[in-house]
């Protein structure tokens, strides 16, 4: 399955030129997870080489690789080199913030997170601040740089203080994606969705439930365009993941059936308390909430209009 995953790629790399520094990143990503490292670091480096913000993303990710190989003194190398070339562009500083603060690294963590807030232009800034600012991208920077200060013991400073925390969870209503196209939408929403793995049994099995001529793709940016006119709204969102085999069992135990609201409002309520709920807008560098295992800033984050 992997080797195939491979195969495509580097199939899809004659096939979309235009999409080149994605699908390097893609690439290099499934060499890395089958131990394939050498690979992963020559497509990064061809990346590298050609400058820019995806070659400056490229030497983020070589300088992971390094790390999680145990090669420090060459991760800190690449980045090093990232600093060296200044670019406009947040993106590069926090993506290898991100990696830092997940490596427990929270000094170079935020020296990174800070690189990365000074390149946003002053209409990114006032977009995280406020009630609704937790659903913009230059919020998560600021809000993880102001949390790995916290974890530092440093008193907040001018970024910390303008940040609003997200709202807290509210999780007792439960939404059909009926009720999200709707925009019936109460502060806090639980979405039900399929991972790719579960869609197209829920869309053979379970009658009713997903329009037969649908593909996973439609769905997974539709839904993802759903969540984000949802957040923009202010509304944070929770995805229960919905299995297609546990739903009819479930909704046979109930004696109805897997369309009727109330039983899929019992079964996702159940889901959630058993094996919890997948957070969205996941982290840049997070696997995606579709099930892709791509990360999220190279999935569904991209589709979406
Ligand atoms: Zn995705």
């Amino acid at each position: 399955m992997n080797l195939d995953r491979v195969a495509t790629l580097v199939g899809e790399l004659d096939e979309f030129p235009d999409s080149r520094a994605e699908i390097i990143f893609d690439l290099s990503a499934e060499l890395a997870r089958e131990g394939r490292t050498t690979e992963a670091l020559q497509w990064l480096g061809r990346l590298a080489e050609g400058g820019g913000v995806d070659g400056a993303l490229a030497r983020v990710e070589m300088a992971a690789v390094h790390y999680q190989s145990g090669r420090v003194a060459e991760a800190e190398t690449e980045l090093a080199r990232v600093v060296a070339t200044p670019l406009a562009d947040p993106s590069p500083y926090a993506s290898a913030a991100e990696m830092l603060a997940g490596l427990g690294d929270d000094r170079a963590a935020v020296r990174w997170f800070t690189m990365a807030a000074v390149r946003f232009t002053a209409d990114q800034i006032d977009a995280a601040s406020g009630e609704d600012g937790w659903a913009s991208w230059a919020f998560s920077v600021l809000w993880q740089r102001r949390e790995a200060r916290e974890r530092l013991g440093l008193r907040p400073d001018d970024w910390d203080a303008g940040l609003v925390p997200p709202p807290a969870l509210r999780s007792d209503r439960l939404l059909s994606l009926d009720d999200v196209a709707s925009m019936r939408v109460p502060d806090g929403a639980r979405v039900m969705f399929w991972t790719l793995s579960e869609f197209a049994t829920a869309q053979r099995d379970l009658s009713g439930m997903i329009d037969q001529s649908v593909s996973f793709e439609t769905y997974r940016d539709e839904l993802e365009d759903q969540l984000r006119t949802l957040a923009a709204r202010g509304t944070k969102v929770t995805l229960v993941p919905a299995r297609a085999a546990e739903m009819r069992d479930y909704a046979d135990r109930a004696g109805g059936s897997v369309t009727d609201e109330a039983i899929r409002r019992a079964y996702l309520d159940d889901v959630a308390q058993r094996t919890g709920t997948v957070a969205w807008p996941p982290g840049r560098n997070t696997p995606c909430w579709c099930g892709s295992g791509v990360k999220y800033k190279r999935c569904c984050r991209t589709r979406g209009r």
